[in-house]
């Protein structure tokens, strides 16, 4: 509990504090300036016990420097070296390999590569090893020593290779069970002429935050923390936690709960009332709004349906109508045809997602003939995730497959009286004009395919 003797805004810091939500620039100075350490402790301790517990984990690693060179001169480091006559620039995939087995035969699970930030831009000595190699930088070699490591000793790797941008870390992320970069310091007064980063360009702490705030766009387990004793100034150390939460306090902005029941307890999958549509929207918003913090939750989304993958028939994926149970459609509402449609607009940003999107294709291509009429439930929406996907990826038999299912139309008409031609919904009593289970989404599904093939009457 908050000390008696403390002054009442101090007491009153200590409270906030206490609720475990974090604290402001202000309170946190006066915490550090003025509130007595056994209280501060206390605080501490109680925010510890309540949302950490007390375990103490660890992680036996063995530490690979892949390189000592690095572009920076950091004013207080006793890692980087220059490029030295008979002394190799970076350690060889032999090394790396024996010092890697070396730990893994000592009980380490982890691999720890560290390295100076990308010494190629200014040695080159650096461009010529990495370049006999078929590499262009520091970041990609590193990338092919920690697919080595992990083929050839399970360790898994950890990379601390200093900046990083988006298409560097999603790389790593193939194979680094985390990847870290020390803030350091949010101060820019550091890098002033004679001070500890006035000679490191990859220390400005807007770039560093930038690598940090990618690494959560791409959901990356991350480690970052600041320094002491470089020169800062106790406020700037509060400065840099703060920029460091509050990286972390964007990016959580939005987050997937996949454990979390939406209707009666189960957790259906589909578009419609589903994971698919929520992560589409989500996805869409961003866009739109041109805002990173919901990019976490779309990928968390579509790690949460691509482990709930089934393979179908012909190389197809399809997925349960309702989390736990076995598949049983496939329609846009409720399956594999909605679910494509999410993972064919996540490829726009994440390439790897077209594939999700194709295998589920193919089940709708397999097995669509069976559908009504209608967008939701039907033939509509089959048709129209086919010509998409057929125009995304260049695959002719989705369009083929389009027209084909198309030809059930004629199947399913029930002209009025006056000739005019109708489609049903999902029960035969239900004509409307509906979009999701009526002709409307019939007729949008004839445009498309008109647009595309010309001259469907
Ligand atoms: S960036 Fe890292 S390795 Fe390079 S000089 Fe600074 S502290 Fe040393």
């Amino acid at each position: 509990m908050p000390g008696l003797a403390a002054p009442y805004h101090v007491d009153a810091a200590l409270q906030v504090g206490l609720e475990g939500c974090g604290v402001t620039r202000e309170d946190a100075l006066s915490l550090m300036n003025e509130a007595p350490l056994p209280a501060l402790l206390d605080a501490a301790a109680a925010v510890r016990d309540r949302f950490k517990g007390r375990p103490v984990s660890y992680s036996r690693k063995v530490f690979i420097p892949l390189t000592h060179l690095c572009r920076d001169y950091c004013g207080y480091c006793t890692f980087r070296a220059d490029p030295q006559p008979g002394v190799q620039p970076y350690m060889t995939a032999d090394e790396v390999l024996a010092v890697a087995e070396a730990g893994r035969r000592a009980g380490c699970k982890e691999a720890l590569f560290s390295l100076g930030d990308q010494p190629e831009r200014v040695f080159p000595e650096a461009r010529d090893f990495l370049k006999a190699l078929g590499f262009d930088s520091t970041l990609q070699y590193l990338a092919a020593m920690c697919e080595l490591v992990l083929e050839k000793t399970g360790l898994l790797p950890h990379s601390n290779p200093g900046l990083m941008g988006l298409d560097e870390l999603r790389r790593l992320r193939e194979t680094n069970i985390s990847v870290g970069l020390m803030l350091e310091s949010a101060s820019p007064r550091l890098l002033r002429f004679g001070g500890p980063h006035w000679k490191a360009p990859d220390k400005v702490p807007s770039l560093r935050l930038r690598t940090i705030e990618n690494a959560g766009e791409l959901s990356m387990a991350f480690t970052t923390g600041i320094l002491i004793g470089i020169g800062e100034t106790p406020e700037e150390r509060v400065d840099a936690l703060l920029a460091a939460s509050t990286v972390e306090d964007e990016l959580r902005w939005w987050r997937f709960a996949a454990e979390v029941p939406t209707f009666g307890g189960e957790v259906p999958l589909g578009y419609a009332h589903g994971v698919a549509g929520i992560a589409d929207a989500l996805l869409a918003a961003s866009r739109v709004l041109d805002d990173q913090r919901l990019r976490p939750a779309v990928r968390e989304a579509a790690a949460f349906l691509r482990n709930r993958a089934v393979a179908a028939n012909d190389g197809g994926l399809t997925w349960p109508n309702i989390d736990g149970t076995p598949p049983t459609m496939i329609a846009w509402c409720h399956g594999a045809t909605g679910i494509a449609r999410f993972f064919l607009h996540l490829s726009e940003i994440e390439p790897d997602a077209l594939g999700v999107a194709d295998c589920a294709a193919r089940t709708v291509l397999a097995t669509g003939d069976g559908l009504g009429a209608t967008w939701c439930h039907g033939l509509g929406g089959a048709i129209e995730t086919l010509l998409d996907i057929g125009r995304v990826g260049g695959d002719e038999a989705f369009v083929l497959g389009a027209k084909r299912l198309a030809r059930s139309y004629e199947n399913w008409r029930h002209d009025a009286p006056d000739g005019t031609p109708l489609w049903v919904g999902d029960e035969p009593s239900i004509v409307t004009p509906d979009a999701f289970v009526g002709v409307a989404g019939v007729v949008a599904a004839m445009l498309r395919l008109e647009g595309h093939a010309g001259g469907l009457n």
